[in-house]
């Protein structure tokens, strides 16, 4: 298990489209297990293989991540309305059909500190695979069907801040140069020297 370096947009990596998974091994486990503890150390409830440059068709998702829901009832049934039933790994997802719009205020962690709205279907249904190579079907809506079209989109090279006016991405795009020259590995490697 690893936490792996998430990449910040723009990040040459997250353009890359990722591949099918062909096979269903214990190198794909062992990046799952590693995908879901670099998105809990990050805080998010979601990420794509892309975003820890990882050019696969792996996404997990985790729509409750301090585990709240089993002791708040109204949580619980948010989330049941929404089709998630817990954690969840998604290989290889194919967009079987979409409805409805809703606009949602979205984040990312390869975009940190950044929210805006976008326009996504309200619900979503997805064929894919479990990472054992198990086809399964899935309909989600709300949050957990934006949640799915945000990381498919990662899967594309597709970061959220590209639905945003381009005055609104450069405003974005010099943000993360700061946060990236703040926050280099040389200074990280520094800092340990001392
Ligand atoms: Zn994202």
């Amino acid at each position: 298990m690893a936490v792996r370096k998430i990449r910040i947009w723009p990040d040459p990596a997250l353009k890359e489209v990722a591949k099918k998974v062909q096979t269903f091994n214990a190198e794909l486990k062992s990046l799952v297990t590693d995908m879901f503890e670099t998105m809990y150390k990050a805080n998010g409830v979601g990420l794509a293989a892309t975003q820890v440059a990882v050019p696969l068709r792996v996404i997990t998702i985790d729509l409750d991540p301090n585990g709240q829901a089993k002791d708040e009832p109204d949580l619980k049934a948010d989330l049941d309305s929404m089709g998630y039933k817990g954690p969840i790994a998604i290989i290889n997802p194919e967009l079987v059909a979409a409805e409805g719009e809703l606009i949602w205020s979205e984040g990312c962690l390869s975009v940190p500190g950044i929210n805006d709205e976008v326009e996504r279907h309200e619900t979503v249904t997805i064929k894919a695979f479990d990472p054992d190579g198990k086809v399964f079907t899935l309909t989600a809506h709300n949050l957990f069907a934006v949640a799915i079209q945000h990381e498919m989109d990662h899967l594309e090279g597709r970061v959220f801040v590209e639905y945003l006016s381009k005055l609104k991405r450069d405003v974005i795009r010099r943000k993360m140069e700061r946060l990236k020259v703040e926050s280099t590995d040389d200074g990280v490697e520094a800092a340990q020297i001392v």
